[in-house]
């Protein structure tokens, strides 16, 4: 599987906690702030779940 998850920091409004971070059954994304969401690629398995479960689509495969 491609575990190669891209965060599109333009797509995400900065303005909120990030729930995906919860969503997430590795708990490989970190926030700082209302800052975009980061994804720590060792812990990651990309399974998909933050794909889907944005609606900014700030997630992409
Ligand atoms: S692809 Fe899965 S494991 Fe990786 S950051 Fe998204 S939800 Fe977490």
């Amino acid at each position: 599987m491609n575990r190669n998850i891209e965060v599109r920091g333009d797509y995400c409004p900065q303005n909120h906690y990030c729930p995906a971070i919860w969503a997430c059954p590795q708990g490989a994304i970190k926030q700082t702030g209302y800052s975009a969401p980061e994804i720590d690629k060792n812990k990651c398995t990309g399974c998909g779940v933050c794909i889907n479960f944005c609606p900014y689509g700030v997630f992409k495969r």
